[in-house]
């Protein structure tokens, strides 16, 4: 059986004249002005107030993000001695769902006063950011708060191997090429 076929509607004397004259053109025109003219005298929150930019002027201008936002991963030192936080108990790698965290660590002997101890201290800490699902895991796990997911998301790099963050990148940071024009 054949598809019924339905009449094309009829265009209202009205909305021809709308058509020609390019009415509902002409509003959105009117309403984008009205966006941009109010970029002219409301300066952004932070930005420089005598220039009226609404965008968000990246990499100039680090992107604000929100404060649960999780991003590049830091090893924290002890703010005191600057000594690493990290008691290599391998919680975090072992907690990770997609293995990207590796702990390498030695036993030492350790002098407690009189007492001499043997005690596994970091040598080698590896996190692979390119696996990584950002899920928090293993900064829950962290018994002493060293392992961090900070705020900052600048993590794109030239090359595969520089997803691979070493112990002295995750306690440092990247010292990343700001370009200003
Ligand atoms: S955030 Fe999640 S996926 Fe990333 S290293 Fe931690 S546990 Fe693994
Ligand atoms: S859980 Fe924390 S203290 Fe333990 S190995 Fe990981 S970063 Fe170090």
């Amino acid at each position: 059986m054949a598809a019924a076929t339905t009449p094309a509607k009829r265009r209202t004397l009205g909305q021809i004249i709308r058509r020609l004259l390019l009415i509902d053109l002409f509003k959105g025109l009117a309403l984008t002005f009205r966006y941009n003219a109010r970029a002219l005298y409301e300066p952004r929150d932070g930005g420089n107030p005598l220039q009226a930019i609404y965008t968000e002027q990246y990499p100039k201008e680090l992107a604000r993000v929100s404060e649960r936002f999780r991003g590049a991963p830091r090893l924290n030192l002890d703010p005191e001695n600057g000594a690493s936080l990290c008691i290599a108990c391998d919680l975090c790698a072992v907690v990770c769902p997609v293995d990207c965290i590796e702990v390498g660590s030695i036993r030492r002997e350790v002098r407690d006063g009189d007492k001499v101890n043997k005690k596994k201290v970091l040598t080698t800490f590896i996190f692979d950011t390119s696996r990584c699902m950002f899920c928090n895991l293993c900064v829950e796990a962290c018994p002493t708060d060293c392992l961090e997911l900070t705020q900052s998301f600048e993590l794109a790099v030239y090359h595969r191997s520089g997803f691979r963050w070493d112990r002295e990148m995750l306690e440092k940071g990247i010292n990343y090429v700001r370009y200003t024009k």
